[in-house]
C-alpha cells in the first residue's frame, strides 16, 4: 500500500471509516482513477458501468461511491431504493456536462431518424433521451449491433471517431464533446515517450484523440488496458489513460517484473482527485452529498441502459 503524508493519523482515518461502513451498513466502490489511498480502503474497483452493477448486487443499503457525480447517478438508477453518496460534492465530469438533455433533444429533433448512442459518461438527464447507453468496452459492439444505420453520437468525439472507423457501414453524427484529460496529450507526446522506450507496447484509452489512437498497439477502456497488460507475455507497457491506473496495474502485476510508463504527467483527472480518505470518511459520517434521480428519468435511462445489455449479450 502506498503511504501519504496528507493525513493526520491515516490508521486512525481508515478505522473509523472501516467501523462506520458497519455501523451505516455501508459498502465502498471506488473507480480506477481514484486516489491510491481510496482505491485501497474500497470494497471493490472498477469501471464505472462495473460499479453500479457491483453496487446493485450488494445486500448493503447505501453505496458510498468514489468517483464522480455522473457514476453515482448510474448507481443509483440501478439501485433506486439505496442511498447512494458521493463523497465529494463537486466531483464533476466536464465531458458529461458538455451536453444537456435539452442538448440532446434538439439535436435529435435536427436529425429526424437518427438513433442516439450516448456514452456513459453523461448525466442521467442525457441518458434518459438516448435510445441506447455505451460504454468504452463496449462501444464498438452496441454500435455495430444497432439496427439503425444513421446514428448520433455522444458527448465524445474522439470514442466517436474510434467507434466510426471500426464501424464503417454506420453514419455517424458527433457531439463536440471531450474527456479534457485525455484530449489533451498530442502526438508528440506519443512519439517522444515511444523513442524512450522502444520496445514497450503503447495502449490507449480511445479518449484520447484519433491522431493518438492511430499509434497504439491497443485501444480499449481503463479495464480492457489492464486485463492486456495483466495477460500481455511483454513486460514494458507505455500507458495512455488516467494515472490512477498506474496503481491497479503496479497491485495486479506485482512481482511480475512489468515496467509501466505513463504517457504524460498530464494525464490526471482534478476531479477524480477530489476524493480523499478525509472526504469517504465525512460521507459516512454525515450522510453526504445524496444523490438523488428523479423517477421519471431514472426510468428512462434505464430503458437505454437495458437496450446496451440486449446489444451487448
Ligand atoms: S477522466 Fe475525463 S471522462 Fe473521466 S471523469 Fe475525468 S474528465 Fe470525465
Amino acid at each position: 500500500m502506498e503511504t501519504s503524508d496528507r493525513y493526520i493519523d491515516k490508521d486512525a482515518v481508515i478505522k473509523r471509516i472501516t467501523d462506520l461502513k458497519k455501523e451505516r451498513d455501508a459498502v465502498i466502490v471506488a473507480h480506477m482513477y481514484q486516489n491510491p489511498d481510496v482505491q485501497d480502503i474500497a470494497d471493490t474497483v472498477g469501471d464505472s458501468y462495473a460499479l453500479s452493477k457491483y453496487c446493485a448486487s450488494r445486500p448493503e443499503s447505501t453505496i458510498v461511491f468514489c468517483g464522480v457525480h455522473f457514476m453515482a447517478e448510474s448507481a443509483k438508477i440501478l439501485s433506486p431504493d439505496k442511498t447512494v453518496l458521493l463523497p465529494e460534492r463537486y466531483a464533476g465530469c466536464p465531458m458529461a456536462d458538455m451536453i444537456t438533455a435539452e442538448d440532446l433533444r434538439e439535436f435529435k429533433n435536427e436529425h429526424p431518424g437518427y438513433a442516439a448512442a450516448i456514452y456513459i459518461n453523461s448525466s442521467a438527464a442525457v441518458k434518459a433521451e438516448a435510445d441506447v447507453i455505451v460504454t468504452s468496452s463496449n462501444a464498438v459492439k452496441i454500435v455495430s449491433r444497432m439496427s439503425e444505420k444513421n446514428i448520433i453520437f455522444g458527448p465524445d468525439k474522439n470514442l466517436g471517431a474510434y467507434v466510426a472507423r471500426q464501424c464503417p457501414d454506420k453514419n455517424i453524427l458527433l457531439w463536440n464533446g471531450f474527456c479534457p484529460t485525455h484530449h489533451k496529450i498530442k502526438k508528440e507526446d506519443v512519439l517522444n515517450i515511444r523513442s524512450q522506450h522502444p520496445d514497450a507496447l503503447l495502449l490507449v484509452h480511445p479518449e484520447c484523440t484519433p491522431d493518438v489512437t492511430e499509434l497504439a498497439d491497443y485501444v480499449g477502456s481503463t479495464k480492457g488496458i489492464i486485463d492486456f497488460a495483466t495477460q500481455s507475455d511483454r513486460s514494458e507497457f507505455i500507458i495512455g489513460t488516467e494515472i490512477g491506473v498506474m496503481h491497479r496495474l503496479e497491485v495486479e502485476n506485482r512481482n511480475k517484473g512489468k515496467r509501466f510508463y505513463l504517457m504524460s504527467p498530464s494525464l490526471t483527472c482534478p476531479n477524480m482527485k477530489r476524493t480523499l480518505l478525509e472526504s469517504v470518511l465525512r460521507s459516512l459520517e454525515n450522510n453526504e452529498y445524496n444523490i438523488e434521480v428523479p423517477h421519471d428519468t431514472a426510468e428512462r435511462a434505464k430503458k437505454a441502459l437495458d437496450r446496451m445489455m440486449e446489444l451487448g449479450n
